[in-house]
């Protein structure tokens, strides 16, 4: 048996917190009634459900009337892409990132298949987009640009208010996948143009499988699940009450403490990546470090790979995860990380730590106790160095 275990993979999924799974059981064991129904004991659940969507709603300032519950990120980015492809004409323009999540990206590469144009813009060595770019790239046949809050892989925060104000001038639509970013930093729909907005509620201690589309008032699209009268006809489905629930109270969570729990974990995270830098010769950051989320650190070891290192790192029982396709059988770095350039020789030994408001210092120095120790026996395996 493991001694411990350090969860460090919090972009992957969050730990669901004991107050949402408190929220949650009751709707799990008694007021388990469909909230279409005309009776009592179904209808009554129904004001639960609209209390949920004024504390999502809450989070983001949005109104109640603009939140659509899904079932996942995944679903929500689906619903924006395809939802105003298929309200637009054939052959419309969508513009995006190649560093965004393949929710977005391979949604978009698929409606390229069936005859919409699409524009996936570079990103600089920092994972930055260059908005003049952005600006020239937006032509008459553009619906729609999809460009994330925050990278799940980097970490790397856009500047989506001047985006959103680029993307607006030009008369177009505008979503962002903010899966990432809801719960760890503010965001704010009274304040950036986003037409339409993702999130998903494992990221931030709500359990997976619930995700909310953010559609802002006038914006039309055609739902991505026909079917009954729920979520005011943009969603067919029977609500998943307990989960909607409990993402309610997530996010009056995340509103409550977001500023005093990100502070803790910001410097929790620039802890761990001093410690790194200063015993791991070699070791590099990814990403753009003065706008990116405070829990989020990538780093590349110079010629070892990021797979050995969380195996390593597993034995230890610290959980940490690479960007890298691996679990589907290949071993190239990520998109994001070679979207970036980072050179061959590093993109390989990329690792992401990523922090929540369940880490704790003695975590970080568990990490920083054993990680060089693992870096330098797998540089000694290297057959590129010579130490
Ligand atoms: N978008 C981003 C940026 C993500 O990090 C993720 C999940 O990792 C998703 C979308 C998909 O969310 P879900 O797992 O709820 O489908």
């Amino acid at each position: 048996m493991r001694s411990r275990v350090v969860y460090l993979d919090n972009n992957a999924t969050t730990r669901v917190s004991p107050e949402v799974i408190q929220a949650m059981e009751p709707f799990l064991r008694d007021m388990w009634g469909n909230p279409s129904s005309i009776h009592t004991f179904g209808g009554q659940v129904r004001r639960h459900i609209e209390r949920a969507r004024e504390q999502v709603a809450e989070l983001i300032g949005a109104d109640p009337e603009e939140i659509i519950f899904t079932s996942c990120g995944t679903e929500s980015n689906n619903t924006a892409l395809k939802g105003i492809a298929l309200a637009s004409s054939p052959g419309s323009r969508i513009i995006t990132t190649a560093v965004e999540h393949p929710s977005v990206l391979n949604v978009c590469r698929y409606l390229g298949t069936t005859g919409f144009q699409v524009t996936e813009l570079p990103v600089d060595g920092q994972g930055r987009i260059d908005l003049d770019q952005l600006r020239e790239s937006i032509d008459e046949q553009t619906v729609l640009v999809s460009v994330m809050w925050a990278n799940n892989e980097t970490g790397v925060i856009f500047p989506v208010r001047e985006i959103a104000e680029v993307v607006k001038e030009k008369g177009v639509l505008f979503h962002t996948d903010a899966v990432q970013a809801v719960g760890k930093i503010p965001v704010d729909m009274r304040d950036v143009p986003v037409d339409l907005l993702s999130l998903s509620g494992h990221k931030l201690h709500a359990p997976k499988g619930i995700g909310v589309l953010y559609v802002r008032k006038g914006v039309k699209l055609v739902p991505l699940l026909h079917g009954g009268h729920q979520e005011k006809n943009r969603r067919g489905g029977t609500e998943n009450v307990p989960y909607i629930v409990g993402l309610g109270r997530a996010c009056e969570l995340a509103r409550e403490h977001m500023e005093e729990e990100q502070t803790r974990i910001a410097a929790l995270r620039d802890r761990l990546e001093k410690g790194i830098l200063e015993s791991c010769p070699g070791a590099r950051v990814n990403g753009d470090r003065a706008h990116r989320l405070p829990n989020t650190l990538n780093v590349s070891f110079e010629y070892v790979e990021g797979e050995s290192i969380l195996l390593l790192l597993d034995q230890l029982g610290i959980c940490a995860s690479t960007g890298s396709a691996c679990s589907s059988g290949s071993l190239e770095p990520s998109h994001v990380i070679q979207a970036m350039g980072v050179p061959f020789t590093a993109a390989h030994g990329s690792v992401r730590f990523s922090l929540s408001r369940d880490t704790t210092e003695e975590d970080i120095d568990y990490v920083l106790e054993h990680l060089p120790g693992i870096i330098r026996r797998l540089r000694q395996l290297s057959p590129f160095v010579k130490e």
